[in-house]
């Protein structure tokens, strides 16, 4: 199928960009960026926007650098970017890791991360990190720019805090302090196919205890979320194999599964489990 007719708009400013979706949203407007999950849709007119605004040519908007212990990645930053370490530290190893697992090379050359957060598919990983890392998310409209802490930007399965006015010109991720160590796994059925279960984990060792535990699950529930439950199992623990078994526990009691034709909600509970035991161990190595 083709998509159904739209008038395409292309502005050069950020300015340009939020006066043009002011105008056009109320009237089902949306930007395009990478286009990996919007032109999909369109082509199955699943999505029949009337306007789209590409973002592809909007000065300042592919800023991916450090600000004030942050790393700020503005919303042209294709996931390819993240092939290798873009920062010095855990977080550019990590974010290296984690991107290897979207999608195929040539998907990962267009689309971008803030349109992954944007898009707001519970099975991003781009998603859990936001969620999990405590990153924030920059809007900006004709009314101003505002800043959505990441534990506040996911309401449910692709929808977000954004209105449909605001563009997201950057999102910033904390830089993890020194010493954290990180570990993301995943499990899908095939190489770049969308994840069944996914879990993230950092944390440091005080004086060879586990202390500020971070566990978060993509791909389960309806968004990704940190699971409390499974970080106060680990805090104060030495990093063992039972602790971390013990932590991968709770984390399957705490969570309400989505249960789908494809995987029941108790075989996600289970591929969760496993994910968050995989994390941990890989932090620990
Ligand atoms: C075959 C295939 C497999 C894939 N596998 C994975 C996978 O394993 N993991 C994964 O995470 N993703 C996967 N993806 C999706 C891919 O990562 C997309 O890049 C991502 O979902 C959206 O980014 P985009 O830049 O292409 O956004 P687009 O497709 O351009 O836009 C997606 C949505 O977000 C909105 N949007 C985009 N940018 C902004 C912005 N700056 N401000 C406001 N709204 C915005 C658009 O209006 C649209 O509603 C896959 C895609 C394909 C086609």
């Amino acid at each position: 199928m083709k998509p159904a007719p739209f008038e395409y708009h292309a502005p050069r400013t950020g300015e340009e960009a939020v006066a043009v979706l002011a105008e056009v949203a109320p009237r089902g407007g949306r930007v395009l960026a990478g286009g990996q999950s919007l032109v999909p849709a369109m082509a199955l007119r699943l999505a029949r926007p009337a306007h789209l605004v590409d973002i592809n040519a909007v000065t300042g908007l592919d800023r991916l650098e450090v600000d004030a212990g942050e790393l700020v990645v503005g919303a042209c930053v294709r996931h390819a970017a993240f092939d290798r370490p873009v920062v010095d530290g855990p977080l550019g190893t990590l974010l290296a890791q984690v991107a290897r697992h979207i999608a195929h090379w040539p998907i990962r050359t267009r689309g971008t991360f803030c349109g992954s957060i944007a898009n707001a598919d519970p099975a991003s990983e781009s998603c859990l990190v936001v969620a999990t890392l405590g990153a924030t998310a920059v809007a900006r409209s004709v009314r101003g720019t505002r800043a959505i802490a990441g534990a506040e930007f996911f309401r449910g399965a692709m929808t977000t805090a954004l209105a449909a006015d605001e563009l997201l010109v950057e999102v910033r991720v904390p830089l993890p302090a020194a010493g954290t160590r990180c570990g993301f796994a995943e499990y899908s059925r095939r190489a770049g196919d969308f994840a069944i279960a996914m879990a993230l984990t950092t944390n440091r060792l005080r004086d060879g205890k586990i202390a500020d535990a971070r566990v978060g699950i993509g791909s389960v529930e309806s968004a990704p979320r940190r699971i409390g439950e499974a970080e106060a199992v680990l805090n104060g623990k030495r990093p063992v194999d039972e602790a971390f078994r013990d932590a991968a526990d709770a984390a399957a009691r705490a969570l309400l599964p989505v249960d789908d034709i494809r995987y029941p909600a108790r075989y996600r509970r289970d591929v969760a489990r496993a994910m968050v035991e995989r994390a941990l161990e890989a932090a620990a190595a």
